[in-house]
């Protein structure tokens, strides 16, 4: 059995990445569209053989109800269109996937997660490296033990950006914010996944060096957490800087992923030698993975208290940078959104 998937937003992750994963996923196709551009419709219909049928606009969005073909919606849109749109698609009965950043802040997150909820639907993130092999072999790491007791680990995500300086991603109205919001969540991950739990405190510093592009958001940020366990971590994120790297250094060894976060293929290196693992798409992992969760109740691996704890934590971030550093505490369960 296949789900019908409809992708919301047919920018650049829809067309070169989700589109052409759908044509390979197992539990899971393309079955429809959402999009503004007529023209848009009709390529894609030619393209992926899709009926008009199960092609909408956003003025149409809500008869996708009525549509039986499509189980699940997957709202790939900038960040501010997040919330409205994963709610529109749970209260219309779909599962939903919802990319990153969840929403704008943890009230659009909350509002996300009740929506689905009360309509009785799953709810998953567009977090890929939640199915990514390299990534659970870190996470084993970290479980087993295998190098020791993890004592440090550091993150960063970030790229130049030097496009269009009135692109959605630099307009804080429609980004919620700049390099954190957009690559700062795989760091934030990188980081708690190379320990195993969510962090205690967080403090952070914004750094800015082209103020006349990065008029509206953040260019660069770091930050610094504790664990319970006593681990420290630290974290850097960029629109202005090539980094992507997780590191962790343990008792009696390390681990390495460089690249940590790109599509892939990754690359790893641990104290004993290197890792390898055939590559695969993420973006046909994490659907499958998505769509297997609702057929056969295997574990969700990236739900929706992921994408908020992110959130809450994003948003300390920006909280200890307005006050100068200050150390923020998160007040987080240990457990909460970790799979
Ligand atoms: P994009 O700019 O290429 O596409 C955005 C789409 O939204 C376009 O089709 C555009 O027409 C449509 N849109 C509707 N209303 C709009 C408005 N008011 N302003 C601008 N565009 C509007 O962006 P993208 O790179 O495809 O990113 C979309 C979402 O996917 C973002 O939330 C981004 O964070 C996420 N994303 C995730 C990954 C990942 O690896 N998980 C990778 C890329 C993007």
């Amino acid at each position: 059995q296949k789900l019908g998937v409809a992708l919301v937003g047919l920018g650049s992750y829809s067309t070169y990445q989700l589109a052409p994963a759908l044509q390979d996923t197992e539990h899971c196709y393309l079955a429809g569209i959402v999009t503004g551009t007529p023209a848009k419709a009709r390529t894609w219909q030619a393209k992926y053989n899709l009926d008009p049928e199960h092609c909408y606009s956003y003025e149409t969005y809500d008869q996708i109800a009525q549509d039986d073909a499509i189980a699940i919606v997957y709202v790939v849109l900038p960040n501010s269109m997040h919330a409205e749109f994963a709610i529109r698609a749970a209260q219309a009965g779909k599962h939903v996937i919802c990319e990153k950043p969840m929403g704008m802040n943890v009230a659009e997150c909350d509002a996300i997660i009740a929506a689905c909820q009360e309509a009785g639907v799953k709810l998953g993130m567009g977090y890929r490296l939640q199915s990514e092999p390299y990534t659970q072999e870190i996470k084993k790491y970290v479980r087993e033990k295998t190098f020791g007791a993890v004592r440090f680990v550091s993150a960063d995500a970030a790229y130049i950006s030097r496009g269009n300086p009135n692109q959605w991603r630099l307009d804080r109205s429609l980004s919620g914010g700049g390099a954190l919001m957009n690559m700062g969540v795989y760091s934030i991950q990188s980081c708690i996944y190379s320990c195993g739990m969510n962090p205690l405190t967080v403090s952070a510093q914004e750094f800015s060096t082209r103020p006349e592009y990065f008029r509206d958001t953040d260019e660069t940020i770091t930050a610094q957490f504790t664990f319970p366990n006593g681990v420290v971590g630290q974290m850097m994120t960029s629109h202005n800087a090539s980094a992507n790297r997780l590191y962790g250094s343990c008792d009696s060894g390390w681990f390495e992923l460089q690249p940590a976060n790109n599509y892939g293929p990754l690359s790893g290196r641990t104290s004993s030698g290197s890792i390898s693992f055939p590559h695969e798409s993420q973006q046909k992992l994490q659907m499958d993975d998505f769509a297997s969760h609702i057929l056969y109740d295997t574990p969700n691996r990236a739900p929706g208290e992921m994408g908020k704890r992110d959130m809450i934590i994003v948003e300390a971030i920006y909280q200890s940078i307005k006050e100068g550093g200050r150390e923020i505490t998160l007040n987080l369960p240990q457990e909460y959104g970790i799979v």
